[in-house]
């Protein structure tokens, strides 16, 4: 499949109305001017935040083992080498885990199969996009379900839209997104790991992604949005309840999910490295 890109990078004001899902999840509006623009926005961001990966205490044991995917076959984020390496990093200074990347469809069909899991703890679907070419679907989500943990970031939703059973265990499907905004999150169950070092309330600036459905019913929310946000999509402000980052079990297992995770700066952010730790401490069961 063709990694054209897709309109994550972009904004999609005025492409919302009338369209439909797949033709918004399909529609190629990446032009040099706007990478262009991107580029200049994110560049001269004063919120952006220095790279700092704060620890956490040493977790007494041996490190779990945690393999962390960013193929892709759709959209590729220019932030992956930056949530490979934190991911890395923030897995070395809490002592943990440790991290093995899996970047190719190769990999995929190796590491993501029976015998490749069977060497790891827990994955990690990283901005991952599209249909990753998982060998055995049934396989992989039953290992999930025996005991071993998920966490999918951000376009983790955006991730195997053909294939219902992985939405499921992921807990939402992407719909889409506008305008890259500033959100001032709402922490629920703030003493679940993933979101106890974020206080009441999460500003941050990144891609907000909507979603097919509301899952409030089925998973333990972590971070929502009670209104739109200012994306320049319609209802900008308008009361809402929409979901921005979970935890569930699966089975014995145990999945987490955050759609925060777009941009560079993000992933450099030390309060979104703290959700993010908190997560795979959770899945780890850590
Ligand atoms: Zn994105």
């Amino acid at each position: 499949m063709n990694a054209a890109p897709t309109p994550c990078a972009t904004s999609m004001r005025g492409v919302l109305g009338g369209a439909n899902r797949r033709r918004i999840r399909g529609v190629s509006i990446w032009t040099p001017l706007a990478g262009a623009l991107l580029l200049a926005a994110c560049s001269s961001d004063p919120r952006s935040s220095s790279s700092t990966i704060l620890t956490s205490p040493t977790t007494a044991g041996p490190a779990s083992k945690i393999l962390v995917v960013t193929y892709t076959t759709g959209f590729r984020h220019s932030s992956i080498p930056t949530a490979e390496t934190t991911l890395e990093t923030l897995g070395r200074t809490s002592g943990l885990f440790t991290v093995t990347f899996c970047r190719t469809g190769d990999d995929v069909r190796r590491d993501l199969s029976p015998a490749g899991l069977a060497s790891v703890d827990a994955v990690v679907f990283a901005n991952t996009t599209g249909n990753l070419g998982i060998p055995d679907m049934g396989a992989f989500l039953g290992w999930i379900s025996a005991g071993h943990g998920f966490a999918g970031m951000h376009s983790a939703s955006d991730t195997y839209h053909d294939e219902p059973r992985y939405l499921e265990m992921l807990g939402n499907e992407f719909l889409t997104h506008g305008d890259q905004a500033t959100v001032d999150a709402v922490v629920e169950n703030s003493d679940h790991p993933a979101v106890s070092p974020l206080g009441s309330r999460f500003r941050i600036f990144d891609e907000i992604y909507m979603f097919t459905r509301a899952n409030r019913g089925s998973v333990t929310m972590l971070l929502s949005l009670d209104r739109r946000p200012a994306d320049g999509l319609p209802g900008a402000g308008q009361s809402a309840d929409l979901p921005l980052a979970w935890a569930k079990s699966y089975g014995q297992g145990r999945a987490f999910y955050s759609a925060l995770g777009h941009r560079e700066d993000v992933w450099e952010n030390p309060l979104y490295q703290q959700h993010v730790l908190g997560g795979l401490r959770w899945i780890l069961k850590r």
